[in-house]
């Protein structure tokens, strides 16, 4: 068996060796701060989510002490750089996380906020899948997963919610997410976009739907679904790298100075 972590597949995919180096040679770069300004938002939102869903109810202030502590106290070491400080990612942040709290929240009927799966097995494909759900919500159609997704371009100027790329993901966390509250999910899957823009006008929110995100992911009859694909991947051990990934640079790819596939 094989352990993976449901947030590292996309990675898989895009490049297999820098998978390997993070996820089996323990290869590590110090955070980035875009990074940190992501973990901050979920940080907060998650605190808000959670009191509210156990009744406590604390304040979209209150909880915005956890985007602050996570911002200014991280647990890995953070690199920040000319472009993005601890200032400006905390003014980022706070204001996200205050729009979250009133434009997102209100409409979502959550059931389960970082809703955690320690294992579950697929003997077939000899995989392990681990990872955290970010919010079970309840719909019309069901239970449904969603998912928060930060980032410079994740709200278009039009309000729509970039989807594209993560169906993958979504998909893996419907079938964590069934296993750990041991109920189906049928509702579409949601990402929530927070787009980390300077400007109020560029700070946008918005939700976006992924409808059968499992489809690819588990396939068919015919058709061997991405796990399968991913699975072959994962037993072979022949990790090759992708040149041409966006993330190929220094900067994200702790393989980088000594990469044989760059050449
Ligand atoms: S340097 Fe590029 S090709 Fe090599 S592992 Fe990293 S991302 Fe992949």
């Amino acid at each position: 068996m094989i352990t993976v972590r449901a947030s590292s597949l996309s990675e898989l995919f895009d490049c297999a060796a820098r998978w390997e180096a993070k996820h089996v040679k323990n290869m590590r770069l110090p955070r980035s701060g875009a990074a940190q300004l992501g973990t901050a938002i979920h940080a907060g939102t998650a605190a808000y989510d959670a009191s509210k869903l156990s009744g406590e109810g604390i304040t979209a202030d209150d909880a915005a002490g956890a985007v602050v502590d996570a911002i200014y106290r991280p647990e890995e070491d953070v690199e920040w750089d000319a472009d993005l400080g601890p200032n400006k990612a905390e003014g980022i942040a706070v204001a996200l996380h205050g729009k979250y709290c009133r434009e997102i929240s209100p409409v979502q009927d959550y059931v389960g906020v970082e809703v955690n799966c320690d294992r579950l097995t697929i003997p077939d494909l000899g995989l392990v899948l681990t990872g955290t759900t970010d919010r079970v919500r309840r719909s019309a159609d069901g239970l449904g997963v969603a998912d928060l997704k930060t980032g410079k371009t994740a709200v278009g100027a039009d309000g729509k919610v970039k989807i594209a790329g993560h169906g993958l993901q979504l998909g893996v966390y419907e079938l964590l997410a069934s296993a750990a509250i041991g109920q189906p999910i049928t509702a579409p899957a949601q990402i929530i976009g927070l787009q980390t823009g300077v400007t109020d006008k560029a700070q946008r929110v918005g939700i976006g739907t992924i409808d059968a995100a499992r489809d690819a992911l588990v396939g068919d009859h015919d058709n061997p679904g991405m796990l399968e694909h991913a699975a072959k991947l994962l037993h072979s051990g022949i990790f090759f790298g992708n040149p041409r990934s966006q993330l190929c640079s220094v900067r994200y790819c702790p393989a980088y100075p000594t990469c044989r596939y760059r050449a």
